[in-house]
């Protein structure tokens, strides 16, 4: 069984929900289908929901109209018979109504935001499996609010969902077609909740390791994950292989195409991830699984939005326990460090998650010297395969940095991954820089095609 999962562009439009169906029956795989909210109704639920806050019931009634209009307009290409369209505005009609009624409640909590958030998945997912069976496909909606489920921290509860996904599956052992909500799950007071934006490819993965699928597929719109950021800089190109480590940096250190927590499950069961593209499905994508290929470089991410805090011991020499002391703070306040450099009496960390900022340097300050601490930073990380005995690597990087200020640099904590601190306003510069010299240099020195 494998687990294929599409996200808000690849359902965004009717026509694209005509094509995964294609897609989906191509092959005699049975899926489970993971389904993402339409491009840009959870941002607009986020919006409903605020206004139903700040009590601005005539705003919240408005954004409402205009997000129903989009999914009426929506029905009517998406449905091919009449049966089939009656069908769909009985769904949307439903969804709406219970919007409504949750926007109108008082206090609008928490509670309700979650569950208006969820109300985007409900929809593309009950519309979709519709559409399949009007189609006359062996098609069965499972609701993900059955069996994903997250503990008091917000991690995934593994054992459950494996124990409850394994008994719903076994009432369905003739369906073909499994479709699901992505993002949504319920928390350990049993109500509605979500695992963060983006969630969709988490679901996936979370699925694929608990019924240890044969492969997992994530369906976006580019061609699989690239070796720079497309955004900012030009000649970029597709990665065809990466292991679950390097995949796994990559996405936490800054590659959009992937919620960072997506690898853990697949990898934890050897799972295969492999990111494919919905306008182009017959293009390779990339595959990410144990092993990949050995070439060294692999590829670039950033991290924007990084603090760096500089600390120093007023106890001179031989100052052991510093660092335990150091890292209780960070613990304490629950916020993780990204990077670390040592010296003797002084370390330096990173943090993407400044809310405690006031309080972690408060506390720092009852036994150690701050500098004053570096904002706007962002982290640059080359990932690939730098076992220990590879020379060069560092070379390389450096030198293609050479007229850019580093501020911080960390190389050897695993064997893929170099990561850079430099200050935000040179985050082009050093992308581009490295690109070159990381994926060009040699290649066009002796004139060999890019190796990818
Ligand atoms: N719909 C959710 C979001 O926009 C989850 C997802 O798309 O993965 O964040
Ligand atoms: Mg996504």
């Amino acid at each position: 069984m494998q687990v294929w999962k599409f996200g808000g562009t690849s359902v965004g439009k009717p026509e694209r929900m005509h094509s995964i169906r294609n897609l989906i029956t191509t092959t005699d795989t049975r899926k489970i289908v993971v389904l993402s909210a339409l491009s840009g109704t959870t941002n607009a639920l986020i919006a409903i929901g605020e206004a139903a806050k700040a009590n601005n019931d005539a705003e919240a009634a408005r954004q409402t109209d205009d997000l129903k209009t989009h999914y009426d307009l929506f029905l009517k290409e998406l449905y091919q018979t009449e049966a089939g369209l009656a069908q769909g505005q009985q769904i949307v009609e439903k969804e709406f109504s219970f919007l409504r009624s949750l926007v109108g409640i008082k206090p609008f909590t928490i509670k309700q935001e979650k569950e208006l958030v969820a109300q985007g998945e409900l929809l593309s997912t009950e519309m979709f499996a519709a559409y399949l069976q009007e189609q006359g496909e062996n098609a069965v909606l499972l609701p993900a609010l059955e069996f994903m489920q997250i503990d008091a921290d917000g991690e995934p509860e593994l054992a459950v969902i494996e124990e409850k996904i394994a008994t719903i599956l076994g009432q369905h052992t003739d369906k073909q077609l499994i479709i699901t909500q992505g993002f949504i799950c319920r928390n350990p007071r049993g109500e509605v909740d979500n695992l963060k934006r983006g969630g969709s490819d988490y679901t996936a993965s979370l699925i694929g390791g608990a019924i240890r699928a044969e492969e997992i597929q994530i369906w976006t719109d580019i061609d699989g994950m690239h070796n720079n950021d497309p955004r900012i800089v030009k000649r970029t190109f597709p990665i065809r292989e990466l292991t679950f480590e390097e995949a796994a940096e990559l996405a936490y250190f800054g590659a959009k195409i992937l919620h960072p927590s997506t690898i853990t499950p697949a990898k934890m069961q050897n799972v295969p991830v492999r990111l494919k593209n919905t306008m182009q499905p017959d293009a390779p994508g990339t595959l990410i699984a144990n092993q990949s290929t050995q070439r060294d470089i692999k590829a670039i991410a950033a991290k924007d939005n990084i603090t760096a805090i500089y600390i120093h011991s007023t106890r001179m020499l031989n100052a052991y326990g510093f660092l335990r002391r150091v890292f209780e703070i960070f613990e304490k306040y629950k916020t993780p460090v990204d990077m670390i450099t040592t010296s003797e009496v002084s370390v330096s960390v990173t943090i993407d998650n400044s809310e405690h900022l006031a309080a972690i340097t408060a506390e720092l300050r009852e036994f150690a010297d701050l500098e004053e601490h570096d904002l706007d930073q962002t982290i640059v990380c080359v990932v690939g395969n730098f076992s220990a005995d590879k020379e060069g690597i560092a070379l390389k990087v450096l030198e293609a940095m050479k007229d850019i200020p580093i501020r911080m640099i960390s190389y050897g904590a695993s064997e893929h991954n170099l990561s850079l601190l430099i200050h935000s306003k040179h985050k082009a510069d050093a992308l581009n820089a490295l690109n070159e010299r990381l994926f060009f240099y040699e290649q066009e020195a002796s004139e060999v095609p890019s190796a990818h």
